[in-house]
């Protein structure tokens, strides 16, 4: 239900808070309640207790009886009974049970020569406790009647609402203070794990040897120091590898160009079979094409060590220049380029690595042309918002695959139609191309359909 670590943190502290809350309320109110009640009985059994002796002493006095309750009422504001051992009302002290027949539990306890004690509620909260008038000597007693003492206590559960109240009411101040501590907690605890996915999801996208800074010393703390090593241990392996690729290229780069020489020589040679100056041939075409991979590589890895020279220029001229160079070579495979990039933005780009980008994406645009169709066609455009400049590069080719169109920016990936259609190409150019783009801190991204065509759009934050 709760998808986010925040959010279930903080609520599941919530409730722990606030069940926490409820149940120490309910204790302390509980407790509260029970104490006054208790120490109320403690003095009424008190009084029952006096009560009782005197009754016992003037057992059969009814007269004395009678002040001795009446006095107790008005010192206690208590009612007071004296009943018999048949249940029989011998003496009220407000004058009204008299002669009457009467029983409750706590009666007949009484009778039995215990204690009692019950709680009773019609409209008015009433203690009743009853209190056994025993008479003999000690060790011998007979129980020969009751005092039955009531007493209201709405008083004492006046007072336990007025303390509710205040419970309830620091409880609420409590729960909220709580609630918010927990929602302050679970922030601080998933803000930095937050930090580290976005931190992740930076290295997974090729930033490698970049670090990030959380300044804890927990587990969570621990974990950032172990991305970072990780960070910096897969920049030190990809920057062996690039150099590793470097240098090789590097070192096939003149025996390749010897080889070109001499076998340009043979070819200069007048006593050449026709069958050995076609193969000459071919191998200079091959000795070509490893070139321009052995090319490629160079400039990927060059890549990786460039510091953008930025300037900052003018997209839609970078982008005209470019496109008249390239006029010619689409010109030369019946593609037609129109450019209607319009906005006036400037931008800090690395001019040179910018063209390249554009030069590499056209070449694909004129390379990947569908033959069946009548006008193979070049659209540039852009579109700018406040924070976003925007540009598409669209033709109406052969188009990619669903299936591949996550492939394209690896490094050596090449469609199978490049391939059958015998589309001259190392799968290097849109490496090179997000590579580029990565330099600059934009995206590229690409929509294509097999048979329609495909757009290539490059993203450019502005105010970064
Ligand atoms: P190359 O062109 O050398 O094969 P790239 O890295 O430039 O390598 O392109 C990778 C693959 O992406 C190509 O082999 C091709 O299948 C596909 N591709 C790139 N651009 C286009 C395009 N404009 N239209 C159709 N397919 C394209």
């Amino acid at each position: 239900m709760f998808k986010s670590l925040r959010i279930r943190l903080a609520v599941t502290y919530s409730l722990i808070i606030i069940l926490t809350i409820l149940a120490v309320d309910f204790l302390i109110l509980n407790n509260y309640y029970l104490s006054l009640l208790d120490e109320r009985k403690i003095t009424f059994f008190t009084y029952g207790s006096m009560v009782s002796d005197a009754a016992s002493d003037n057992y059969h006095d009814p007269l004395s009886i009678n002040n001795i309750l009446e006095d107790f009422t008005n010192t206690t504001g208590a009612r007071y009974l004296l009943i018999n051992t048949e249940s029989q009302v011998l003496a009220d002290s407000m004058s009204r049970l008299q002669g009457e027949y009467i029983t409750n539990p706590q009666i007949r306890n009484g009778l039995k020569g215990n204690e009692a004690c019950g709680i009773y509620d019609d409209g008015r909260r009433v203690m009743q406790i009853a209190v056994p008038v025993k008479t003999g000597t000690r060790g011998n007693l007979e129980v020969i009647g009751i005092i039955l003492l009531s007493t209201g206590i709405d008083d004492l559960y006046a007072n336990y609402t007025d303390v509710r109240w205040q419970v309830a009411i620091i409880s609420i101040l409590a729960g909220v203070s709580g609630v918010m501590v927990s929602f302050i907690a679970s922030y601080s605890l998933s803000n930095p794990i937050k930090k580290l996915i976005g931190f992740s999801r930076r290295l997974s996208g090729g930033h490698l040897g970049e670090t990030v800074t959380l300044p804890r010393k927990d587990e969570i703390g621990r974990l950032a120091d172990t991305i970072n090593f990780m960070s910096l241990e897969l920049h030190k392996i990809e920057t062996n590898r690039r150099k590793f690729i470097g240098n090789v290229s590097h070192e096939l780069k003149t025996p390749l160009a010897s080889i070109k020489a001499l076998v340009e020589s043979l070819l200069i040679g007048e006593n050449l079979s026709g069958k050995a100056r076609e193969f000459l041939r071919d191998v200079v075409n091959e000795v070509d094409r490893l070139s321009s991979l052995i090319k490629g590589l160079l400039t990927y890895t060059r890549l990786e060590e460039e510091r953008l020279h930025r300037e900052t220029l003018m997209v839609s001229e970078i982008v005209r220049n470019t496109v008249k160079i390239m006029a010619p070579l689409a010109q030369s495979h019946n593609v037609t380029i129109e450019n209607i990039v319009k906005e006036k933005i400037r931008v800090p780009c690395d001019k040179n690595l910018f063209k390249e980008m554009l030069v590499n994406l056209l070449d694909n645009s004129i390379k990947y042309r569908d033959m069946q169709k009548a006008e193979n066609r070049i659209v540039l455009s852009d579109h700018a918002d406040k924070n976003l400049y925007r540009i598409n590069i669209s033709d109406n080719g052969i188009g990619i695959s669903e299936e591949n169109l996550p492939l394209i920016f690896e490094g050596f990936f090449r469609g199978e139609l490049s391939r059958s259609k015998d589309i001259e190409g190392y799968g290097m150019g849109l490496t090179i191309v997000k590579k580029i783009a990565d330099l600059h801190k934009w995206n590229i991204r690409v929509d294509s359909k097999l048979g329609i065509g495909t757009t290539f759009t490059i993203d450019i934050p502005l105010n970064s």
